[in-house]
């Protein structure tokens, strides 16, 4: 029998290695690889750090592998809150409303001025779904079913469905699951570094793309824009100065709902409450679920605006005056009570801005790496979400291999910390090192994780 008391370190977890090889399925995962070698099992986290099926402690530089803990491990008032709300009431149809799902809706909206209400759902992918559905029936309802096209960006991710991957901007992820949902149209993206065009205000320009995409499809047609505010899996592309104010103008312009996915920006990763908020931008749908709950709980939020919610209930003899959609666990109570306590922690330990100060502090460290190691190309970042992009040859700018990325992950695992490469499956994509440890590093974490990586840059390229 295996004590799941903490005193696993003393205990033989060959069992649970066993159960999960033969039994589990594992995200983005080639599971051949496991019959020479074991899946790595995290039993146990605290803070910054987690303790694997070895007890070997690692510095999580990636908050869950996926952006997500951003209030750090082993939350005990949040674990608490969570408890507390399930006793009460674990569950009722979202038809009704509960306690948290009102005052988290309540608290949230005071960090987003200009927004009103949320759609719950369980997921990024689930908020994103909501959003397109509401754009889609918008477009029935005053358009005349018109209006039905959603543009999504080149390098963008908006999830793991049907619906989103037919919105999504990283070919391999979702070319093996054709036929994909009609009417999602492709703008290109906005990286300078691989700039595709040679223009002195390369933001505007990337934006004006997003214009000619629109005039080619016909204005009348396009319903809806989706974009990260600073792309994750893509690549970490923070936009170049300009680029919100015109894609806002755009939007206004021609009549197009903007929708920006917050899956990953959301509740301070990038240093404000929203990734959206640097840019003085006014979405109509924002959605957001990783770091909304850190972790601790399943969530998921479609966040509009109250004109956007009004169109859904001007005219009740009208057959579609309302969103006819349901999720059976979004609102569920122990999302947003954990949501709640995530947020209260956010603000009473002021992690906006140590957000801040360690990303300046990282990004520092990673541009003097850069100075040193010519495999680095470009560094990037906002707040606590950077990248440093790898490439065999300055001028070219060619990629360095998908080994050679796996081999840099390695050598900084070996050492005890664990950071990420985007979306290594995705050649073009799979170069940049990822970095985003959970909101309330430390200037000593942060020195850990780039020393970590300076000396398996070492290690790799020499
Ligand atoms: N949007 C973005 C920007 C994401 O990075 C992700 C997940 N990586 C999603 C949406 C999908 O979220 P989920 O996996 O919770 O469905």
């Amino acid at each position: 029998k295996i004590a799941m008391d903490g005193t696993y370190k003393d205990n033989d977890l060959s069992h649970v290695v066993a159960a999960d090889k033969a039994h589990v399925w594992h995200h983005l995962i080639q599971h051949k690889g496991f019959e020479t070698t074991d899946p790595r099992i995290i039993v146990e986290g605290k803070g910054m750090r987690v303790w694997d099926q070895h007890g070997k402690e690692h510095l999580d530089a990636v908050s869950g592998g996926v952006w997500t803990v951003n209030v750090g491990y082993g939350r005990e008032s949040i674990a608490n809150a969570v408890r507390d709300q399930l006793i009460k009431l674990n569950f009722f149809s979202g038809a009704a409303g509960s306690i948290p799902s009102a005052i988290f809706a309540e608290k949230l909206m005071e960090k987003m001025p200009g927004m009103s209400r949320i759609y719950y759902a369980n997921s990024g992918s689930e908020a994103n779904e909501k959003a397109f559905k509401m754009i889609r029936q918008i477009a029935h309802k005053r358009y005349g079913g018109k209006k039905t096209k959603i543009l999504y960006r080149d390098r963008d991710y908006h999830g793991g469905t049907i619906g989103t991957m037919s919105a999504g901007g990283q070919d391999q992820r979702v070319e093996h699951y054709g036929p994909l949902a009609p009417d999602f149209i492709r703008v290109p993206h906005c990286l300078e570094y691989r700039a595709q065009w040679d223009v002195e205000n390369y933001g505007e320009r990337a934006a004006e793309a997003i214009e000619e995409v629109i005039l080619r499809e016909g204005p009348d047609t396009v319903g809806g824009l989706c974009l990260e505010p600073v792309t994750a899996g893509g690549g970490v592309i923070v936009p170049p100065d300009g680029y919100w104010q015109k894609v806002q103008e755009i939007c206004r312009k021609y009549d197009i709902l903007l929708h920006i996915d917050e899956v990953v920006c959301g509740l301070g990763r990038t240093g404000t409450w929203f990734g959206y908020q640097h840019y003085g931008i006014e979405p109509d749908f924002v959605t957001m679920a990783k770091g909304v709950a850190s972790g601790y709980a399943a969530i998921g939020c479609c966040v509009t605006t109250e004109r956007v919610f009004e169109m859904f209930k001007d005219d009740v003899d009208d057959p579609l005056n309302y969103f006819r959609d349901i999720s059976t666990f979004g609102g569920c109570t122990a999302g947003p009570a954990a949501a709640l306590e995530n947020m209260r922690i956010i603000e009473d330990e002021s992690l906006l801005d140590n957000t801040v100060a360690m990303g300046d502090r990282m990004l520092g460290n990673l541009q003097a790496l850069m100075e040193k190691h010519r495999v680095i190309g470009d560094v990037r970042g906002k707040g606590l979400f950077l990248g440093a992009e790898l490439v065999a040859d300055r001028s070219s700018k060619e990629p360095v291999t998908e080994k050679q990325v796996g081999a840099v992950v390695a050598a900084s695992n070996a050492q005890g910390v664990i950071i990420g490469a985007m979306n290594r499956s995705v050649p073009g994509f799979n170069n940049v090192l990822c970095f985003s440890p959970a909101l309330i590093a430390t200037p000593d974490d942060i020195d850990q994780i780039t020393d970590a990586v300076d000396n398996a840059l070492t290690k790799v390229f020499g």
